[in-house]
């Protein structure tokens, strides 16, 4: 048996238009656009394709891209009077700092310092508190896209088994939340796991989010499971996810593939936040 392909491309697709389709009923009734504020600091080219990427996908959508790019000497308080002056600004509904920052910058301070009903990459301790809680506030993009494409092969994940393998604060940990929150019985592993592999073998779910090219292998899946590879690793082969997907799809019921799964919806959930934001602001 081989799995059926859940198409991240697709899926992100119908999001996006139906975030445009939001935006023109917002602009319709506001009287004006939403709009994303970009800040890239330095030349790393790996976050300038993001930025690039990220404002075009804004712009398709009938957002406003509000993009600032600055020298990558920029200073810390340089950036913090940055981000007060967007947080002040009534035309800017989303603040989204580009990761990661050059090194003398005191990343903590930035991300603090965005007003947390800005958020709309959901990093902000105040809106993991709200995530944890079950208070509405901005989900990160990553996990957030992973819990759609589930959903379109498990309308209702109440009482599965998922794991979770990594435990940072932008994949791992959210995503453990937003399963816990549709009553899945949650697994956490990480590096420091025993016997990941059992772990990985008794769950219905299967998240990987590590960073490491093929770690989970097809015999790790029981038969059936879905499967969400959250990966991207670039590789002499090409792009290529946590899972080693060529034995992983002849086991699992359902699997995304890399490239053409998570990595489309993220943008997809970064615009659908600042459509959230500005329709909370009005
Ligand atoms: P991090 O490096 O922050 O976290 C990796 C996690 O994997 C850590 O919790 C780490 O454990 C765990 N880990 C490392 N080695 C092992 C191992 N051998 N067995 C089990 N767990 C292990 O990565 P991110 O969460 O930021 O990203 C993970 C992956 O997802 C990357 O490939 C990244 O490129 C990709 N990504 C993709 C996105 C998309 O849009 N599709 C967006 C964001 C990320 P420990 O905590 O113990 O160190």
């Amino acid at each position: 048996m081989t799995a059926t392909i859940i198409d991240g491309k697709a899926i992100a697709a119908d999001l996006r238009a139906r975030v445009a389709e939001g935006v023109a009923a917002f602009r319709q009734s506001a009287g004006r656009v939403p709009g994303l504020a970009v800040v890239l600091v330095g030349e790393d080219p790996a976050s300038a394709v993001y930025v690039r990427s990220k404002g075009r996908a804004t712009r398709e959508a009938g957002m406003e891209s509000i993009e600032h790019r600055l020298p990558a000497d920029t200073d810390t308080e340089t950036l913090l009077a940055l981000v007060r002056s967007l947080n002040a600004d009534p035309a800017v509904d989303g603040i989204l700092v580009q990761l990661p920052l050059p090194k003398p910058v005191d990343t903590q301070a930035v991300l603090l310092a965005i007003d947390p009903d800005k958020d709309v990459d959901g990093f902000h301790p105040v809106n993991a508190g709200r995530l944890a809680t079950g208070m509405p506030g901005f989900v990160p993009c990553t996990p957030l896209g992973c819990v759609m494409m589930l959903k379109t092969v498990h309308p209702d994940l109440t009482g599965m088994d998922a794991v979770v393998v990594g435990r940072s604060n932008i994949v791992g940990k959210p995503m453990a939340q937003l399963l816990i929150a549709e009553s899945c019985t949650v697994t956490v592993a990480h590096s420091r796991t025993r016997d990941l592999p059992a772990k990985v073998r008794a769950a219905d779910v299967v998240i990987a989010a590590v960073g490491i090219p093929a770690l989970v292998k097809g015999d790790w899946i029981r038969p059936g499971a879905t499967v969400i590879d959250v990966g991207i690793n670039r590789t002499e082969a090409g792009l290529v996810g946590d899972v080693d997907y060529a034995a992983a799809s002849q086991v699992a019921g359902a699997i995304t593939p890399v490239p053409g799964g998570v990595g489309p919806m993220t943008i997809a959930c970064l615009l659908s936040n600042t459509l959230d934001s500005a329709r909370r602001r009005g």
